[in-house]
């Protein structure tokens, strides 16, 4: 598989950016003593031009896919039905670390190699359904399972954009599911208002990574 040149920088105190993304994960964090470590780095994604393409051409697809059902879903034919959300992951290396804006080519270190190849459904599926993201970074925060005791290890949440599409929700019985076809996205779990938490996206090409916020271990 050819290595893709993705680059991240990292975007220091004071940075627009920054305070932007401080202020997404802030807002939607729900207890007060989240992620006691707190933020160590906070990257921007830049996407390649061929990845932002194959997220367009997805939107394109849930869009004449959404325009050929009796029923209408105007957000779905509108954009596609964009949210932003939290995907959380794992850093392994040295990214972010002293300014190291390289990404390692480990296949363990789980944000490197979502950066490098995309998201994989089989890679970061839960219960064998799709991506989960959850709309508050502590719910990604929470997600974030930790099965080997590497000491070097710290907790990453991914900023993703993606298209959820049509989302069937909720979900009792996910593998019953899973290859219906009509379904761009499973909601798992349905909050207040109902927004939806935790949403699982079918395709991996549903997600583009915007920015990748590193924590403290
Ligand atoms: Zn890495």
């Amino acid at each position: 598989m050819a290595l893709m040149s993705v680059l991240v920088t990292e975007l220091v105190e004071g940075d627009s950016s920054r305070r932007i993304v401080e202020i997404i994960c802030r807002a939607s964090c729900n207890r007060p003593d989240n992620h006691s470590g707190g933020v160590e780095r906070i990257l921007k994604v830049h996407n390649m031009q061929k990845t932002l393409a194959q997220f367009e051409e997805y939107r394109e697809l849930v869009k004449i896919k959404a325009s050929k059902l009796p029923k209408k879903h105007p957000r779905c034919l509108a954009d596609g039905n964009e949210l932003l959300r939290f995907h959380g992951s794992t850093v392994e290396c040295s990214l972010g670390m002293k300014g190291s804006s390289s990404l390692c080519t480990s296949d363990k270190c789980r944000v490197c190699r979502i950066l490098r190849y995309g998201f994989s459904t089989k890679k970061e599926l839960s219960d064998g359904v799709g991506v989960f993201t959850a709309s508050t970074s502590g719910r990604a925060f929470d997600s974030i399972q930790v099965l080997d005791g590497n000491p070097s290890l710290r907790k990453a949440l991914i900023v993703c954009r993606v298209i959820a599409g049509r989302v069937h929700r909720p979900v009792e019985n996910i593998q019953d599911i899973v290859g219906q076809s009509g379904f761009d996205s499973l909601a798992g779990k349905v909050g207040v208002h109902s927004s939806i938490e935790e949403l699982y996206l079918l395709s991996p090409r549903a997600l583009l990574p915007c920015f990748v916020v590193i924590y403290k271990t």
